[in-house]
């Protein structure tokens, strides 16, 4: 259903952001910080509220149109991506944004997922990794780890992860960030760029799921283990992290994290947002036990958008005038 009618106006403040509705996500969800980093940074993109829409799917990321005063739509299971898609073509006024989980993303709307980001849509996705079904009860999903015991397997997961941010860039998607719900500056800075990027732009956010996966991205705080810190991907800048203590090289066509005592500062990989097999490289360093996991930009690039190109075929259509419906109905050539 809509999420409410609203009005026009320029909102200044994150709480007009907030809907009348009631937030009905458990206890500490992840859900709540993500909602929370969205209604405070829209403000800044200086939009009005009648052209800013949120598309979503099934699952519990996919009740956000309720709890935003803008324009919305809960959608159907996986086709977030697929109704976004009409309204960027229909309406390039209007800033677009579908939120969706790793059920809805990668399993039941995988195939939507990854055609939307190749043709490079003018949409922002907010894609909530829990790494569980949340809304149905605690079944593995696409990006569950291996070995992964839950109630749909409860002898350990035979699949094999997807790693979203891997399979955004073998989409080669124009834009790809990843972000963590208790990083809460990371995750503005990663929106904020995401927003101004003309173009698809896929956006992991690590959400915790304290009933069905709680503790699934504890490792990414662990403070004891430099090895195991999260590594802020920003565009120029080499990348090393747990205060410079480790680096980023390269080793043969990947990336390897090596001891910054140990490499000469040249070898220390120094991040280009265009380079594609970069990004790549960087995005498997995330192995399934998130060691060495990387958060930021991994990838912002320029490319024609699609609902660019379908509006000027659509003029080119209409001032050849082709597309004479009358004559197509009568089932003749124009
Ligand atoms: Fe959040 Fe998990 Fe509850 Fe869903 S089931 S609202 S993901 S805590
Ligand atoms: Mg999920």
């Amino acid at each position: 259903g809509l999420a409410g009618v609203p009005t026009s106006d320029q909102p200044q403040k994150a709480k007009e952001y907030k809907s009348d509705q009631e937030v009905r996500w458990c206890p500490g969800c992840g859900d709540y910080v993500v909602l929370n980093a969205v209604q405070s940074f829209l403000p800044t993109l200086g939009l009005k509220r009648e052209n800013i829409v949120f598309v979503s799917g099934i699952g519990c990321s996919s009740r956000f149109p309720y709890y935003m005063n803008t324009y919305g739509m809960h959608s159907i299971h996986g086709r977030a991506p697929a109704i976004a898609t009409g309204l960027a073509v229909a309406r390039p006024d209007l800033s677009v944004w579908v939120v969706t989980g790793d059920g809805d993303a990668l399993s039941i709307g995988g195939n939507h997922l990854i055609h939307t980001l190749r043709r490079n849509v003018n949409l922002k996705i907010l894609l909530f990794n829990n790494r569980i079904y949340g809304l149905t009860k605690g079944q593995y999903s696409p990006t569950s780890e291996a070995g992964k015991v839950t109630k749909s397997t409860p002898l350990g997961s035979l699949d094999h992860p997807f790693n979203p941010v891997s399979l955004a860039l073998g989409a080669e998607a124009t834009f790809v960030g990843r972000a963590i719900d208790s990083d809460r500056v990371g995750l503005t800075e990663v929106l904020r760029q995401a927003a101004e990027h003309r173009g698809s732009a896929l956006v992991e956010i690590y959400q915790n799921c304290p009933i069905f996966n709680d503790g699934a991205f504890d490792v990414l705080k662990d403070a004891d283990e430099a090895s195991r810190r999260i590594i802020d991907v920003v565009d120029g800048q080499p990348i090393t992290f747990g205060n410079g203590e480790f680096a980023v090289v390269r080793e043969g066509f990947g990336l390897a994290v090596a001891k910054t005592s140990e490499v000469a500062p040249e070898e220390v990989v120094v991040h280009d947002a265009s380079d594609l097999n970069l990004a790549f490289a960087l995005s498997r360093l995330s192995t399934q036990d998130l060691r060495h996991t990387v958060t930021g930009v991994f990838r912002k690039t320029s490319r024609p958008t699609y609902d660019d190109g379908a509006r000027e075929q659509v003029e080119q259509a209409k001032a050849a005038q082709k597309a004479d419906l009358a004559a197509l109905l009568r089932g003749k050539d124009t």
